[in-house]
């Protein structure tokens, strides 16, 4: 198939695009380069660099019988601060995309959305069918896009997958012996700033040590990035002209805060120093998928542990830190 991947020089856009080429897929990746970076377009790849307002239509237009859509912008607190330009990018860009798509009569889409479609959930697991109440603007920003997304299957008879991602984690290595794998700027995220710690010396932060949990730290649904991409290459073949699905992607097993750390200390060998530091605002205390749903109707589970999560991007930072 000749499929545009949008956001395909991010982190999980690009190992998708790097699964996709290797099952024998056309790929052309669109990306504004706002947080990705070129050279993790995998080889192979056809490149456009633009935003999807400007140019979705344009490259679309190339021909195209998919997309898979992960262009978006994804910090919490950057949200909070600045809502508007969330609300722009992710549901404008996409609203244009989804567009161009109609024009163009592109008939299939993959739309990577989030667990923060759930804000604060009641229970865990969660499954697709709970509430959702987003507590920050890029929970909500993702929430509109699904919702228009539905409404695009309906109206015009895209086949639509939305899979919501709990916590992704993990690097890939390409065909090409090439490492992907997690570098946002500022990064924000536990495993990698553990793994950073690691490497540099310096401590890493928990935020909050006084959670309603058992160890008192936060609980989340850690999914290798490579299982997540095979629950892509799943989902398209899973498209269906009018139909839109929904699935949360996890692993089922929450793991707290300590015991991430306690992984990593594990996999690299470095005794880890940690502050206990504040509460992050707006993180729920437990965050666990069901993801019964997927892997009853596309035969999808995650394959890969935490350790395999850890030992990976370790091998990543590794990588990244001696060049
Ligand atoms: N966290 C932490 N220190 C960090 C980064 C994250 O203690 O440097 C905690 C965070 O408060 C949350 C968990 O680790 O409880 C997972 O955070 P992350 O940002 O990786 O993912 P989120 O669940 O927010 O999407």
């Amino acid at each position: 198939m000749r499929i545009l991947v949008t956001g395909g020089a991010g982190y999980i856009g690009s190992v998708v695009a790097a699964q996709l080429i290797a099952a024998g897929h056309e790929v052309t990746v669109l990306d504004d380069l706002s947080t990705g970076h070129t050279d993790a377009v995998p080889a192979g790849a056809g490149f456009v660099k633009g935003t999807l307002r400007d140019c979705a239509a344009e490259v679309l237009s190339d021909g195209a019988d998919a997309v898979l859509h992960f262009a978006a912008k994804s910090l919490v607190g950057e949200s909070v601060a600045e809502p508007a330009r969330y609300w722009a990018n992710n549901l404008g860009g996409s609203l244009a995309l989804f567009e161009a798509m109609r024009e163009l009569r592109v008939p299939a889409i993959v739309f990577s959305s989030t667990a923060a479609v759930y804000g604060e959930p009641e229970r865990a697991p969660v499954a697709e069918t709970d509430p959702t109440r987003p507590t920050s603007p890029y929970g909500a920003s993702k929430l509109a896009v699904d919702v228009a997304l539905t409404e695009f299957a309906r109206l015009y008879g895209f086949g639509a997958v939305i899979l919501r991602y709990f916590n992704v984690a993990g690097a890939q290595q390409a065909a090409d012996g090439t490492w992907l794998g997690e570098r946002h700027n500022p990064e924000t995220h536990l495993i990698p700033n553990v793994l950073a710690a690691a490497a540099t010396g310096r401590r890493v932060q928990v935020f909050g040590d006084d959670y309603p949990t058992p160890d008192g730290t936060c609980i989340r649904d850690y999914i290798h990035v490579t299982d997540l991409a095979d629950a892509h290459l799943r989902a398209l073949g899973a498209c269906q002209p009018g139909r839109h699905r929904i699935y949360n992607l996890g692993n089922g097993a929450g793991f707290s805060v300590w015991e991430v750390i306690e992984v990593c200390r594990e996999v690299t060998g470095i005794d880890i120093g940690v502050d206990v530091a504040a509460r992050r605002a707006g993180d729920p205390a437990v965050l666990v998928a069901s993801s019964a749903r997927i892997q009853a109707d596309l035969d999808w589970r995650a394959r890969r542990d935490l350790r395999a999560m850890a030992a990976n991007a370790w091998r990543f930072t590794q990588l990244r830190g001696s060049r």
